[in-house]
């Protein structure tokens, strides 16, 4: 059990339509209100946790995933905050798990929506700009998106068409004051427009850039060209918010808020209750515990081409195990390697071929040069 947390109504074991109370030293309260996700099999994430934080003037974090808005706003009430007490709900970033029920959450509160800019960008419509094929009554968030059309117009079509209309309130890049000692950062690298919100000296919420149990899956570089249309007006340059690199730069970034405010206490949106137990993050451990972990894949990357060139998909076969590539796995896990060649091939230790394959140029450089990167 988290220490300053208080279960106001019991969920199941994955933490699923559970609510907490975390009462801070200062008085602050936040409340945790993780409601159901659709991710499940081997990969699944757990519920996302919605966090109510009830400052001076109060607002939401997240909305939950597509279908979830009703229940969000219904828990809440239980624990005795309504809608209208809330200034403003703040989107961690542009994954449906997260902004899938701010429709809902929107039609029925008119609540006024704050996320980072790139957020603006992402959820419109640009028919003349998305590529060809069923992507014209999509947003450019979903342009790179591989699901089948069976899925996406059952279960995503619907929440779109309100967010078109959606006015949202820009958070800019860097660091910003949101309220009264509290502050949004700006750490791509998950996806281009991830916020972690600081509250004062006492606790940070971190999206999906952090996650206890499981490592947030890190973007490809290469899904800058998708949306470059849309997106290279306002950030000439993919590695300033896409790929692995400008993810450890984000993790960077933590552990420096870390040392600069010692124990924060850490709000994750997946997996801070799973498997009947909480799980307790220390920002700055659990961030350097990623970085290893994706220097041990490079590591792991550069031993499976030790036997000669390969596909991502070749080398995502070899690396995970099986039960993880099973239906949509397989397209993860081929992602995942993806990201990590890109910063194998900028550390000189891999060389792409034709045809998404990739060779090992017999370097190992890429631990220095993970470790080299700094965040400014
Ligand atoms: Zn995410
Ligand atoms: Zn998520």
């Amino acid at each position: 059990m988290i220490e300053c947390a208080e279960v106001i109504h019991k969920g199941d074991d994955s933490g699923n339509e559970m609510t907490v109370r975390f009462r801070l030293p200062s008085g602050l309260e936040i409340i945790g209100l993780p409601t159901k996700n659709i991710y499940g099999g081997h990969w699944d994430l757990g519920p996302t946790w919605n966090y109510v934080v009830q400052s001076d003037r109060p607002f939401l974090v997240d909305a939950g995933r597509f279908g979830q808005g009703k229940k969000l706003v219904a828990m809440m009430e239980e624990t005795g905050i309504t809608a209208a007490d809330l200034e403003f709900v703040l989107i961690s970033h542009s994954h449906e798990d997260h902004d899938g029920g701010l429709s809902e959450l929107v039609d029925s509160t008119r609540l006024k929506v704050r996320a980072h800019k790139i957020y603006d960008h992402l959820i419109r419509r640009y028919p003349a700009k998305s590529p060809a094929g069923n992507k014209k009554n999509f947003p450019a968030k979903c342009w790179h998106c591989p699901m089948p059309e069976s899925f996406y117009s059952q279960n995503c079509l619907g929440y779109h068409d309100v967010l078109q209309g959606l006015e949202i309130d820009p958070i800019g890049d860097g660091q910003n004051d949101i309220g009264p000692d509290i502050c949004a950062y700006h750490l791509p690298g998950h996806s281009p427009d991830c916020l972690a919100v600081r509250l004062g000296e006492e606790a940070i919420i971190v999206g999906d850039t952090i996650l206890p149990d499981i490592s947030p899956w890190p973007t490809r570089l290469s899904l800058f060209d998708d949306v470059a249309a849309v997106i290279k007006p306002h950030y000439p340059d993919a590695a300033a918010i896409f790929g692995l690199r400008r993810y450890i730069l984000s993790l960077k970034k933590l552990i420096e808020i870390a040392q600069d405010y010692a124990g924060l206490v850490v709000l994750p949106a997946h997996r801070f209750y799973y498997n009947g137990h909480w799980n307790p993050v220390d920002l700055e451990s659990r961030a350097k515990e990623l970085l290893a972990h994706h220097i041990a894949r490079c590591g792991a990357i550069i031993e499976i081409l030790s036997t000669g060139p390969k596909t991502a998909e070749k080398i995502a076969a070899a690396h995970f195990e099986e039960r993880l590539l099973e239906g949509f796995g397989s397209m993860m896990a081929a992602n995942e390697i993806v990201s990590h060649c890109e910063l194998l091939i900028e550390s000189g230790d891999l060389a792409p071929l034709n045809g998404n394959v990739y060779a090992s140029t017999g370097g190992m450089r890429f631990e220095t040069y993970i470790n080299n990167l700094s965040v400014d």
